[in-house]
């Protein structure tokens, strides 16, 4: 089939469709680098002018990958308008390097025991992958745009390559153009548009807050592999009406704090798996959050605690375990929750809290930042120093690792790649690692990240295991 777009240039595809949705058909290129959607035919010819002048809009001045190349490989966003044989858009074809496969085959356990295991990824892969569908849903709310339509099918991943995207970018909610089209998918709806749907009145409308509300339910999907508000608690006999209530009127968090009645009756991999920060989220998100869109948690807060949770992540020695990784919690023996075998060696870990400088030197509060040592974790400036988060280091030179820490010989060391002024406080003295050198790791010492006033302190306690 030739296309014509917008611009003139004509280009060829397959004349058989690979995929229908609700709004039209979807189309391969002939060189399979492209897929474009073509709109079902609409009468109206209003409809149709009102839907190119929101992808014109989507193309150009609302485009957020436009000018930052890091964000090309998380978005299938739309680069062009079709006109004929009819009015569609023209977008990349995110299967043309790495094969993506929707989210869902992740979340849901039934579909992921089917998965060989190259593709399964492991649980850190996992986390990661959820970080990304933060910074994505971050850059879209930095803009001002909502998606509308945050589900398992519209993120697709490769858990393995720790790589996602998202799609289905035609139907973006721009501000003040046109009122949304889409309201969302089912288990992901905010439970305010569930209620106004159920109750038939439309006065709720998809915006950044209920996109929130769904990212929130998938990254706990993909973490947990269970819905946070699908519990033992039944709200109607009747199947649909008990669904609509459960994401809806009645929802209520599987873990809430007070009102334990939809807590699944067997032992259950919950939230305080993820650690205290993301669990303090999910609670947010879960509890007032619920009924108070702007209690939710931001996209950034998301990603910044997801990362942080990854600095805890320590892997499982079971080759047979699904997930592979886990956060080793505060306080809490070191038994991997997916397979339950517990951490062989070594017998203890140096954990690092972060601090940030306040005001004249050596005056330090504690900062979010944990870190669980293990053999070959790097340090990088967004540990070391205020003012830069993993988020906005996106120049490689501020993504190398700094530090490194390592186990030789029965200790603990950290080697000192390229921290100028490193110096470890401990027992009243100072003593200086010159870059290059390493230092061992003890309990109660103070390591002092830098001279500047950006710099942090970190304070090593040893876990035992
Ligand atoms: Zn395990």
């Amino acid at each position: 089939m030739q296309v014509t777009l917008q611009d003139g240039t004509t280009e060829h595809y397959e004349d058989s469709p690979f995929a229908s949705g609700a709004q039209g058909d979807l189309f391969l290129s002939k060189d399979k680098q492209s897929v474009i959607k073509l709109y079902y035919p609409n009468a109206d010819r209003k409809v149709e002018e009102q839907r190119t002048t929101v992808l014109r809009k989507i193309i150009n001045e609302f485009n957020v990958t436009r000018d930052n190349p890091a964000a090309k490989d998380l978005f299938a966003w739309p680069n062009a308008i079709t006109l004929r044989p009819r009015l569609g858009v023209r977008m990349t074809n995110v299967n043309a390097r790495v094969k993506h496969e929707p989210l869902d085959w992740w979340m849901l356990p039934r579909a992921f025991k089917r998965l060989s295991p190259e593709v399964r990824g492991n649980w850190l892969d996992r986390t990661r992958v959820a970080s990304n569908m933060a910074r994505i849903a971050w850059m879209l709310h930095g803009s001002g745009l909502c998606h509308s339509d945050f589900s398992g099918a519209n993120f697709l991943a490769n858990i393995h390559r720790q790589h996602v995207v998202l799609i289905d970018l035609d139907s973006l909610v721009v501000p003040g153009v046109l009122p949304p089209e889409i309201l969302g998918t089912g288990d992901y709806m905010a439970p305010e548009i569930v209620i106004a749907h159920r109750r038939n009145d439309g006065t709720a409308r998809p915006s950044i807050y209920t996109d929130l509300h769904s990212l929130a339910v998938l990254i706990y999907q993909l973490l947990l592999m269970r819905h946070p508000l699908k519990g033992r608690k039944i709200n109607s006999d009747d199947a649909e009406q008990d669904d609509l209530l459960s994401l809806g009127e009645k929802a209520l968090y599987v873990e809430d704090p007070d009102d334990h009645s939809n807590r699944p009756e067997n032992d259950f991999n919950g939230a305080w798996l993820l650690g205290e920060e993301v669990e303090s989220l999910m609670r947010r998100a879960f509890t007032n959050g619920l009924r108070s869109p702007q209690s939710r948690p931001v996209a950034a807060e998301w990603g910044d605690a997801l990362l942080r949770m990854s600095d805890q992540i320590i892997p499982c020695s079971n080759e047979n375990c699904p997930g592979k990784a886990f956060v080793l919690l505060r306080d809490r023996p070191a038994v991997c929750p997916w397979c339950g075998t517990k951490v062989p060696r070594p017998t203890r870990v140096p954990v690092l809290r972060l601090y940030y400088g306040v005001g004249q030197a050596g005056h330090y509060q504690q900062d979010k930042g944990r870190i669980v040592g293990w053999q070959a974790r790097t340090l990088h400036r967004w540990h070391t120093q205020t003012g830069i988060s993993e988020r906005s280091a996106t120049k490689s030179e501020d993504r190398a690792p700094v530090a490194e820490i390592q186990y030789k010989q029965g200790q603990w060391v950290l080697v000192n790649n390229a921290i100028n002024e490193l110096r470890i406080a401990a027992n009243g003295t100072v003593s200086k690692v010159a870059l290059g050198d390493l230092a061992p790791l003890e309990h109660g010492q103070q390591l002092l990240l830098g001279s500047a006033g950006s710099a942090r302190m970190a304070l090593v306690t040893m876990q035992d295991l």
